[in-house]
């Protein structure tokens, strides 16, 4: 495809990057860096008109809904803490995949009152359990959740598993499913006017290629 018009994708590192890098190839798009070893925030590629700015994955939302970025790719995950205000959300790239759980040791008792949960994804398991009537203290962490239980900081975790060997090796378990988590591409909304042609342009590309992979 042709970028008649300037455009940036808005990305982050590790593993949403890695597995965009043949979506965004199928597109045309290929960055001139890498950004694991390079210290830019800001690549430029094979297309003069397509710079992908790199940033933390709980960032990319916030770019994109206020137009720094017009695309990004973002874990659902970040997307339902984040709310997805001012942003649309037309493709689920199928990348990154694993589920959000509630993780304790084994044989938690998760009808006890007043549980307390330590998560990074306070809305989701906010949510989550308000659904299911129970009432929940939530404790927000920024990272190492499975080490909350075995410290007697909460009682369970909500926290997203692939293999389940991060839980295995501290001693926890999954205990319940909360929902299934994959990449979303989101758009800005002005940009999904103003750049009609081009947005439409690699949304069409991305499906293609989320489809044959
Ligand atoms: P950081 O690790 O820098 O604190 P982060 O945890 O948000 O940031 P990643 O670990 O790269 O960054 O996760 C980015 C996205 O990838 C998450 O938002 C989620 O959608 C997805 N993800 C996270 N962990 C896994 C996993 N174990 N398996 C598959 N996808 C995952
Ligand atoms: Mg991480």
């Amino acid at each position: 495809m042709e970028f008649n018009t300037p455009v940036t994708i808005a990305l982050s590192k590790g593993r949403i990057y890695k597995q965009s890098l043949p979506l965004l190839e199928y597109a045309g798009i290929v960055p001139r860096d890498d950004p694991e070893t390079s210290r830019k925030l800001i690549l430029e590629t094979s297309q003069r008109n397509v710079k992908l700015v790199i940033i933390r994955a709980t960032d990319v939302p916030t770019y994109v809904q206020y137009g720094a970025a017009d695309l990004g790719v973002a874990g659902k995950d970040v997307l339902l803490e984040h709310g997805g205000g001012g942003l649309y959300e037309p493709l689920d790239l199928r990348i990154a995949r694993c589920r959000m759980m509630v993780a304790g040791v084994p044989g938690a008792n998760l009808e006890a009152d007043r549980l307390r949960v330590a998560t990074k994804y306070v809305r989701t398991a906010q949510s989550y359990f308000a659904a299911q009537g129970k009432q929940v203290e939530i404790i927000k962490l920024y990272g190492s959740m499975e080490l909350a239980p075995l410290v007697g900081l909460a009682d369970l975790i909500v926290d997203l598993v692939e293999s389940g060997n991060t839980l295995k090796a501290n001693g926890l378990v999954p205990l319940q499913h909360i929902c299934d988590i994959s990449s979303r591409l989101i758009v800005n909304k002005a940009a999904w006017k103003m750049k009609h042609l081009v947005v439409s342009g690699l949304l069409e590309a991305f499906r293609e290629a989320a489809q044959s992979s």
